[in-house]
């Protein structure tokens, strides 16, 4: 076995990570860590520590850590089958009774899932079926897709210039044309502090009417947006909104792509956010959750409304031309397959309702009145606590103070992993979906003092 020394000089020395700092992580100046296990809300590293993942890795380990039901599935379809494709109507029985366990627990209208490897890949999908059914209505015209600033679709060419975040676009020439972006539904940064929630919602659908009309409703294809905004904040839409939204969209005859990669399967306390808030989606983004990141896999479940259309073209024109290798792929599909049946037989989407109301109700008792804490907000077990310089105004700190950053660096000290989110000073808490309240009282405590730590008493 390498030891640790050794490992740590190969990573530095060969591996190049994503998000991460290159020049400060080639130069040992920024940390790295190595995970050897896992079990439950917890993880293990090469140095003994045992954490408490108050993030579910990047919000994906739903089912928690060595989950042996789901390990067991993945060798047994590996011995029997590791690898077939799903090209020209081949399937196997692992990925034809996902799609039926997926139906049954999509929104109504739904009608196909489509297989992909990540969120991104699955966004990707998404734009083209969005093109191929326009084309194929005759209405070449019809293309623009409209996210919003701060949504977080995916990091590709594409997704990358859906996603709403500075960060993802500065250097890569990002976003590329056809994409353009609207309002955050962030109340708590409302451009008016006397607005009530239900105005600033009127007021975010007005701002992305106001856009479509400028573009040319001809040429708004669709509507990017997560239930709930997640990387760039964490972030419950504020009352009223998805309605307003759902109003201009049907307005203009514009599709609804519900980007569920994070809160699919179970982690607002609804089996999927569409239903959660009332939305009618066209196309909806699944990943994460669907396995709970036992193996990579995501989808696009279409609407029979957008799949009759893909058919008609697939009858004008032939095989549809858009596939991946791995789409589909077998082991994927047995670990989504035994990823499902245990968030069943956990119950864990009732648990993360119940112990995220619990937790939610925790971080505001023992921080919410601290003077650098601006907001205490979540859903489920999605949930943010945002720092601010001030709370009069509010007044948000320098980003170059990393206060955000260095509140998470003392949560770790406590053995307790929370995610210091990329836009603003926003402690991210989304941990596994059986999490119990004794575990969330550590992330509570950890908080307090972390925060403590580093603003002080207040
Ligand atoms: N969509 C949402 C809402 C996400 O949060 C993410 C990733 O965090 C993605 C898409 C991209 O998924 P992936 O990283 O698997 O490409």
């Amino acid at each position: 076995m390498l030891t640790n020394d050794q490992l740590s000089a190969w990573d530095r020395a060969y591996f190049m990570h994503p998000s991460t700092h290159l020049a400060q992580f080639a130069r040992g100046e920024a940390a790295n860590r190595i995970i050897e296990g896992g079990k439950g809300v917890f993880i293990e590293d090469r140095d003994g520590n045992s954490l408490l993942d108050g993030f579910a890795g990047l919000y994906c380990v739903n089912a928690g850590y060595g989950r042996s039901e789901i390990s067991d599935a993945i060798a047994e379809q590996a011995g029997k089958l590791a690898y077939y494709h799903a090209y020209v109507g081949h399937g196997t029985e692992a990925s034809i009774t996902l799609s039926k366990m997926i139906l049954d627990r999509a929104p109504k209208g739904m009608s196909r899932v489509y297989y992909g490897m990540s969120g991104s890949d699955a966004n990707e999908t998404n734009i083209k079926l969005v093109w191929y059914y326009n084309n194929t209505l005759g209405r070449p015209e019809k293309k623009k897709i409209i996210s919003r600033w701060r949504g977080y679709h995916g990091s590709g060419l594409m997704t990358g210039s859906l996603t709403g975040l500075h960060m993802f676009h500065k250097q890569f020439d990002l976003p590329l044309p056809y994409i353009k972006h609207t309002e955050a539904p962030y109340f708590y940064h409302r451009p008016d502090r006397g607005m009530s929630e239900a105005q600033f919602s009127a007021w975010c659908a007005e701002k992305l009417e106001a856009m479509i009309l400028a573009e040319g409703p001809e040429t708004v294809a669709a509507f990017i947006g997560e239930p709930a905004l997640g990387t760039g904040g964490l972030v419950p839409p504020p009352e009223g909104y998805w309605d307003a939204i759902q109003a201009v969209l049907d307005k203009y005859d514009v599709l609804l792509i519900a980007d569920e990669v994070v809160t699919g399967f179970g982690r607002l306390g609804s089996m999927f956010g569409s239903d959660h808030y009332g939305m009618k989606p066209d196309i909806i983004t699944i990943a994460k959750g669907l396995t709970s990141a036992y193996a990579p896999l995501s989808g696009s479940i279409v609407s029979e409304k957008v799949y009759d259309v893909l058919m008609q073209g697939t009858d004008e024109l032939g095989p549809f031309g858009h596939g991946w290798t791995y789409s589909a792929h077998p082991i994927g599909a047995a670990a989504g397959i035994a990823n499902l049946d245990l968030i069943d037989d956990l119950g864990l989407v009732g648990n993360a309702g119940t112990v995220g109301g619990y937790l939610k109700q925790g971080l505001q008792a023992a921080v919410g009145k601290h003077p650098n804490v601006g907001e205490v907000r979540g859903e489920g077990l999605l949930c943010a606590v945002e720092l601010v310089e001030d709370r009069a105004g509010p007044a948000f700190f320098d980003p170059a103070k990393k206060i955000g950053a260095n509140v998470v660096g003392a949560m770790l000290k406590q053995g307790v992993i929370a995610r210091a989110m990329p836009q603003g000073d926003i402690i991210g808490i989304a941990p596994p979906l059986c999490l119990t309240r004794a575990e969330a009282d550590t992330i509570i405590e950890a908080v307090r003092t972390a925060v403590e730590e580093v603003l002080g008493q207040g």
